[in-house]
């Protein structure tokens, strides 16, 4: 018989010395994290394809929209569409507002919620049965991520490679940025189109 003793690893030791309580609040996990159900979550990436024709006919609304932003101004109307899209993508996709909404890449699963925030693929860690290893009743957002990507229409898209997170743009409206964005891409191609002319 071996008289090696197993290695602890220096979260085993944190977690050890931790005092022994009999009370965990109901509502964190093992980790501390706030305990949800991820029913609406996964029902979002089931309906991938469907999200993905909706976001295409919204995003072209929002861009319908742009003279009124303009003239509101769009600093102006940042805090009430802010307020809308934090209620329904949180409610949709447990959005974290991260500001540069990478969904339509990722299967309509949300990144963000990868307690490593890892925007580029899994970690080592998945477990056999599709779960994450930090939070093992966690389905891992990036085998969902694969699993929603596979049934839209641009299911390439998750293999582009994304940048890291602009922690400065967080807490901002990711729809009226895409939007603004849009909108002046439209206006320089009108420009380049006239100058051709
Ligand atoms: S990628 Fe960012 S904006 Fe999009 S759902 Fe996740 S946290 Fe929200």
């Amino acid at each position: 018989m071996s008289d090696e003793k197993p290695v602890l690893t220096q979260a085993m030791k944190v977690a050890q010395a931790k005092p022994k309580s009999d009370y965990k609040p109901a509502y964190v996990s093992a980790t501390r994290r706030q305990q949800k159900s991820y029913t609406i979550r996964l029902w979002s990436v089931r309906n991938s394809r469907l999200l993905e024709w909706f976001y295409a006919r919204f995003a072209n609304f929002f861009l319908m929209l742009h003279p009124l932003w303009r003239s509101i101004g769009y600093g102006r109307a940042e805090a009430p569409v802010k307020f809308v899209e934090r209620r329904v993508k949180g409610l949709m996709f447990d959005c974290r507002m991260c500001g540069q909404c990478i969904l339509s890449s990722t299967g309509m699963s949300c990144p963000m919620n990868c307690p490593k925030q890892l925007r580029n693929g899994p970690c080592g860690g998945v477990r056999a049965n599709g779960n994450c290893e930090v939070e093992p009743d966690m389905p891992c957002v990036w085998v969902q991520a694969w699993k929603g990507s596979q049934n839209m229409r641009d299911n390439a898209a998750i293999l582009k490679v994304q940048k890291p997170v602009d922690q400065s743009i967080r807490e901002t409206s990711a729809w009226l940025r895409v939007t603004a964005n849009a909108a002046s891409e439209r206006e320089r191609a009108a420009g380049e189109a006239g100058e051709k002319a």
